[in-house]
């Protein structure tokens, strides 16, 4: 690195040369001393100097000189270099002039020509002294912005790559690492090395692989930092750079920080890697367990239903006759009591009628069991057919059935007996190749306003019904 230049300014060479003379004495070990005679030339020799890149940290300038005056000057040089400090040596300026590179300038001190020696060396060493405090303030500040910067990166929704590289790039726009070059490496898979993640910094790349590094390592490397966290390696950081050495004490808390910075964002990735996969698994759970709860619902439904469908089946079976769904002797007279007390109550007429297949024996003897039922069951459907939709009716047993019908005069009754007579007189039922034919014998009685059952009306057709029987049958009988 380049010594810092104290740069002097004097149309006066004797002045010059005693003011280099005295510099170089007590400052020559850590700064240069360069010369200009004139304003111009001084201003000129600043931008040479900016682009080295040389540090000024003081200008020591004469008030009178021919073109620009000192206070002018050291205007021009804060707006070039707003660090440099400016002392003014002279024995003419007045207190206007000194005051005005006061404030416009920022004028450091005044020095009265002729001078002292040990005035000038004072001078000259406690504005070295302020300009390098103000330097490192300035450069504390830098770092704790980028340390702030690399810190808040932790909250960004980058990947953790992108985090990695943001954080080197503002670590190495530090003016102390100029050129440098950073990279980090990460644990692979299985956790056996140390793995190039991010890089960043000068045009040359890092070695594409890169041999198996223990954090523990880098106590013998002075650019390779342990990414640590609760004492655990969990990466590494390194600098590199021709000349640069990260050992200054400075710099080597900076970079210690900047290591547990970067420890600490991926160790909070890692924790929100780990907290997404442990909410994808527990969705994944909560699915599995709905669909199971669904299937065992749904199973349920089903048993459900079969449980529904066999209650109906015992519904049916114990209220129908099974041979023609009409309904049971139990169940019809169970109807017949419901229906005749709201008859009753409300005066409504309603008729019985008892019918029997007639020599329904010999349909049996003759053709078979089989051939008898099949007759029961289309008598029964030639019934339904006949009656109306609110008659009852039921097969009492055998070949005997019966039609309670509510709201029905004798004479409706009557009507629907002769009908049902007639049509199955007119009936030749198909079985196993035979014709059957066959008739009906039928009884109506009609039930009474001041009976409080049906067994009288039932008694009264069943009487009727005898009667049918013994008068020539495949007739019906009326009785009130
Ligand atoms: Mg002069």
């Amino acid at each position: 690195m380049t010594k810092p230049v104290i740069l002097c300014v004097d149309d006066e060479k004797l002045v010059l040369t005693a003011l280099k003379s005295q510099l170089l004495h007590h400052f020559g070990h850590s700064h240069r001393v360069e010369l200009a005679q004139s304003a111009e030339e001084a201003l000129e020799l600043l931008d040479e100097l900016a682009a080295e890149p040389c540090e000024v940290p003081l200008i020591i300038t004469d008030y009178v000189m021919p073109g620009m005056y000192g206070d002018e000057l050291l205007v021009r040089v804060q707006t070039k270099s707003p660090q440099t400090l400016s002392v003014m040596v002279t024995g003419q300026a007045t207190a206007d002039a000194v005051g005005e590179a006061v404030n416009r300038a920022g004028l450091f001190r005044y020095i009265a020509k002729p001078w002292q020696e040990n005035d000038l060396r004072l001078t000259v060493s406690t504005a070295l002294d302020s300009y390098q405090q103000a330097r490192l303030i300035q450069r504390r500040d830098q770092q704790r912005q980028a340390l702030a910067t690399i810190i808040a990166l932790a909250l960004e929704p980058d990947s953790l790559e992108q985090q990695l590289t943001k954080a080197l790039t503002t670590l190495l726009a530090l003016p102390d690492l100029a050129g440098a070059r950073a990279a980090i490496y990460l644990p692979d898979s299985d956790g056996t090395q140390l793995l190039r993640q991010v890089q960043a910094g000068a045009e040359a790349r890092f070695p594409l692989h890169r041999a198996p590094l223990s954090a523990a390592g880098c106590e013998q490397d002075p650019c390779c930092f342990a990414l640590s966290y609760q004492g655990q390696a969990i990466g590494l950081l390194e600098l590199q750079q021709p000349g640069f050495s990260p050992c200054q004490w400075e710099l080597q808390e900076l970079l210690t920080a900047c290591a547990d910075s970067l420890a600490g964002i991926i160790q909070l990735k890692q924790y929100h890697q780990a907290l997404e996969r442990q909410n994808r698994e527990l969705e994944q759970t909560v699915q599995r367990r709905t669909q199971a709860l669904q299937e065992a619902l749904e199973q349920q439904a089903r048993l459900n239903d079969i449980l529904l469908e066999a209650n109906q089946k015992l519904d049916f079976y114990a209220s129908k006759d099974d041979l023609t769904a009409l309904h049971n002797r139990r169940f019809f007279m169970q109807l017949a009591r419901s229906e005749l007390e709201r008859a009753r109550r409300y005066h409504h007429p309603t008729t019985f009628m008892m019918l029997d297949l007639d020599f329904f024996k010999e349909i049996n003897d003759e053709f078979g069991h089989m051939a008898g039922d099949h007759v029961l069951q289309q008598v029964a459907r030639i019934l339904e057919s006949e009656s109306r939709e609110p008659d009852i009716l039921g097969r009492l047993g055998g070949e005997e059935f019966a039609i309670l019908s509510p709201e029905s005069t004798l004479e409706q009754a009557t009507q629907m007996a002769e009908r049902i007579c007639e049509r199955i007189r007119q009936t030749t039922l198909e079985f196993d190749g035979h014709e059957i034919r066959l008739t009906v014998s039928i009884g109506i009685s009609e039930v009474q306003a001041d009976e409080e059952t049906i067994d009288a009306a039932m008694s009264r057709a069943d009487q009727a019904l005898y009667r049918s029987k013994g008068t020539g049958r495949n007739q019906v009988t009326i009785t009130a």
